[in-house]
């Protein structure tokens, strides 16, 4: 045990921990307090866009923290500016707000939604979300979520969200009244297991919404900023909405996120939304730095690259041990799993010095680096395919011991 075990009896339970303390981190690679190298291909759940401590991002943050860490969120900074431009332009979006969490985006998201309510469609607000969808942990965005688990935590929640099922078209036409406001979803569910939106569904979902006169938000939080082989998820579907939230990978390791808005949703006002931290100056360079990298030429190309080799390596190995089908699009990739618990090969890989994640009991997810190689990913598969090994000779022995 570690020395300072105890002292973690000094933080509130949130999510379980296994007991390394990681102390260094460079590219894919992370290091743990007893010097032992762990391949990273959750990546702190999808933030850490170009791997750990980038060097276009440290430069940047340094260069930032040397001139001016924040002036204040009522006070222009260069920053703020030049990401609002960019994200627009490479978006084709109208306007920017950046806040500090993807929660706080999907609230920003919702709080415009109802203005646009307010203003265009006779104080209608409710928002019709999926089932299974997560959003955040905010009590509207957990409210948004459909989230099992979430359902009995910290009631009441807020009203005005509807659940409907994922992928199903005509469920979502008969959900939408002259009480909606918008639609709300992730085009892949990400924390419910990696499940894509299909084609149909999107591009259907787009169409319902602009025949009924409601606003589409995608919550891009996990897929956008090249997860998916493009800078946004909706433009593989071919589909805009007319919100889009942003965070994760956005700030390539510190807390940032954002709203996009187009057309007539940029209905925000001077004093509807605010915060300290919004659009804070050293959190900015850092977006900045993520934006330029996955812009320049040929970077999502390479994601969309690394992706097929990710995902045609893991296809393989699902294959040999009668698990998968694989989904999801570019880097971001879910592995379901028959038979065997996922939090269980997550503990193993992690024994074998790879980290994975395990979003559902059965799911496991891999949200690698943007910029991981080849060499990573053929090592990832190998310490993958022991830590499969492991947990099924352990499940083979429990079922001999207990027949
Ligand atoms: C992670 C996530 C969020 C919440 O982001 P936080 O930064 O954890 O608040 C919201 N939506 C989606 C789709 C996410 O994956």
């Amino acid at each position: 045990m570690r020395d300072d075990s105890l002292a973690s009896l000094r933080l509130m339970p949130s999510v379980a921990r296994p007991e390394q303390v990681f102390v260094r981190g460079q590219g894919s690679w992370l290091w743990d307090s007893e010097g032992r190298a762990y391949l990273d291909f959750t990546q702190g759940w999808a933030v850490n866009s170009l791997g750990h401590s980038p060097r276009v991002v440290v430069e940047a943050l340094q260069r930032q923290a040397e001139r001016l860490l924040n002036p204040g969120a009522a006070y222009y900074h260069p920053g703020l500016l030049k990401l609002a431009g960019r994200l627009c332009e490479a978006t084709g979006s109208d306007q920017a707000y950046f806040v500090s969490s993807g929660a706080e985006a999907c609230e920003g998201a919702i709080k415009l939604a109802r203005k646009w309510g307010q203003r265009h469609r006779e104080g209608a607000f409710t928002i019709v979300t999926a089932r299974h969808s997560f959003h955040g942990r905010t009590l509207g965005a957990m409210s948004a979520s459909g989230k099992p688990a979430f359902q009995q935590l910290f009631e009441p929640k807020l009203p005005g969200f509807e659940k409907v099922p994922y992928n199903d078209l005509e469920a979502l036409a008969q959900a939408i009244d002259a009480h909606t406001v918008a639609v709300m979803l992730e085009p892949v569910q990400g924390e419910a297991g990696v499940i894509p939106a299909t084609l149909d569904y999107l591009q259907g979902v787009e169409r319902l919404c602009r025949s009924r006169g409601v606003l589409l938000i995608l919550d891009e939080v996990q897929t956008g900023i090249g997860r998916c082989g493009a800078l946004l998820a909706e433009e593989l579907y071919g589909v805009r909405a007319d919100i889009v939230t942003l965070g994760k990978g956005l700030g390539g390791g510190v807390p940032l996120a954002a709203v996009l808005a187009r057309g007539n949703a940029c209905c925000q006002e001077p004093g509807e939304q605010g915060g300290t931290h919004h659009g804070n100056a050293l959190m900015l360079a850092a977006g900045l730095a993520v934006l330029k990298t996955v812009l320049e030429p040929g970077f999502l190309e390479q994601v969309r690259e690394l992706g097929e080799h990710l995902r045609d390596g893991l296809a393989l190995l699902a294959r040999r041990h009668g698990q998968g089908p694989l989904r999801g699009h570019g880097l971001l990739c879910g592995l379901p799993l028959q038979r065997l618990s996922a939090p269980a090969v997550a503990r193993a890989a992690l024994e074998e010095g790879l980290l994975v994640n395990a979003p559902q009991p059965h799911v496991l997810r891999f949200s690698p680096a943007l910029t991981v190689s080849h060499a990573n990913i053929d090592e990832m598969l190998r310490r993958l395919e022991r830590a499969l090994l492991r947990v099924s000779l352990t499940r083979q022995r429990e079922a001999l011991a207990s027949a």
